[in-house]
């Protein structure tokens, strides 16, 4: 009895164990606002907030509401990528409503009125200010590493998005990289910095316009999941198809905030997950499908008949994909990989990762 009670004991407090190494806290959550036409990413680590831009002015109010819903009650860092309205703009209302810790600038001068008001709120406030520089890195927590990979010291000549601040964000195994507004000729220059770009999630450039993304940049980055902040029928026609198409040959998954509201991947360093607001059209198809046939769909996934064509080269870095609704891990390009429904996915950045957190092999893929 005596040895019962014993054996009753440990359990609970293993209970206890696993339950703090999963709290909140071990988690980075980043958001992928959605601000129409215009960028807004809110990191949640450890307490500490940090917001990259903040959408044009007139969204402003939705970034602020959105923060306070999500327990924001003030700002560690507010990183401005670059002085256009679609980015600065909103800052106007967090920095009027929000206490700001401190702000990281491009450096770059414009003479939109937003971005008056800005640097006189900043002014006003007595904000510490700070201009982005690469090879700096930003300490926020001794867990997170935050790199400036852009703009260089001598900036680019007379291109606002060009000299955009690119971060590198890292997570234990789990990284980020944000591109803001930077085109090609800032991936090139980055690209001779000797830093590592691989990357699991790209904030994509430019909105996805054909002005970034250059395919050898994502040859370097290979992202399993590439996200577009973008405004649904904008006069710029972003994103572009050679965008689309170019991030779909490096195996990317893709995530838009046209299409997809409000983006959250969530991340524990090791594995993470993608939640979006919206499914888009060809995932809510899929979704209603295999609903519809559930028993149909396990047995084609795991019937013998089926021949395999894996094309993904195998590396060191790649990532699987599989459903919290399963336990079986793909990779990305695997059709049943890439049928799972956005909200029920979960990455793993390495096959050891996946199977300690009790996933198996797809045998139709077949990963390692
Ligand atoms: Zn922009
Ligand atoms: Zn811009």
């Amino acid at each position: 009895m005596k040895q019962l009670l014993k054996v009753a004991f440990l359990s609970v407090l293993i209970v206890a164990v696993s339950a703090a190494t999963v709290s909140a806290s071990e988690n980075l959550v980043v958001h992928f606002l959605d601000v129409g036409q215009g960028d807004s990413e809110l990191l949640q680590f450890n307490g500490k907030n940090v917001l990259i831009d903040g959408g044009s002015r007139e969204l402003g109010p939705s970034v602020e509401s959105y923060l306070r819903n999500h327990g924001v009650s003030s700002l560690d860092l507010v990183i401005a990528t670059h002085p256009h309205e679609d980015h600065i703009g909103g800052l106007i209302f967090i920095l009027n409503d929000i206490p700001v810790k401190q702000v990281l600038d491009s450096g770059q001068v414009h003479t939109a009125p937003s971005f008056e008001t800005y640097l006189d709120l900043i002014d006003k406030k007595n904000i510490p200010f700070d201009t982005a520089q690469r090879g700096q890195t930003i300490n926020l927590d001794p867990n997170l590493k935050i790199e400036v990979l852009s703009p260089p010291k001598s900036q680019f000549q007379d291109d606002i998005n060009e000299n955009s601040i690119v971060l590198k964000v890292t997570y234990k195994k789990v990284s980020f990289l944000f591109m803001g507004d930077a085109g090609l000729e800032a991936e090139n220059s980055i690209m001779t910095t000797g830093y590592n770009l691989k990357s699991d999630i790209l904030k994509v450039g430019h909105h996805g316009s054909s002005s970034a993304s250059g395919s050898s940049f994502l040859a370097k980055v290979k992202p399993s999941i590439s996200i577009i902040e973008v405004g649904a029928g904008n006069d710029y026609g972003h994103p572009t198809q050679k965008t689309l198409s170019a991030l779909q040959n490096t195996g990317s998954k893709i995530y838009r905030t046209d299409t997809n509201g409000n983006i959250v991947v969530t991340t524990d360093g090791l594995s993470y997950s993608v939640s979006a607001e919206k499914l888009s059209r060809s995932a809510a198809c899929v979704m209603s499908l295999t609903a519809a046939l559930p028993s149909i769909r396990t047995s084609i996934e795991y019937g013998a008949a089926i021949t395999t064509t894996n094309t993904i080269a195998t590396s060191s870095q790649q990532s699987f994909v599989g459903s919290v609704k399963s336990n079986k891990y793909h990779y990305p390009s695997c059709q049943w990989g890439q049928k799972i429904k956005p909200s029920n996915e979960i990455w793993f950045t390495s096959s050891e990762d996946a199977r300690a957190h009790g996933y198996v092999p797809c045998k139709v893929c077949n990963p390692p």
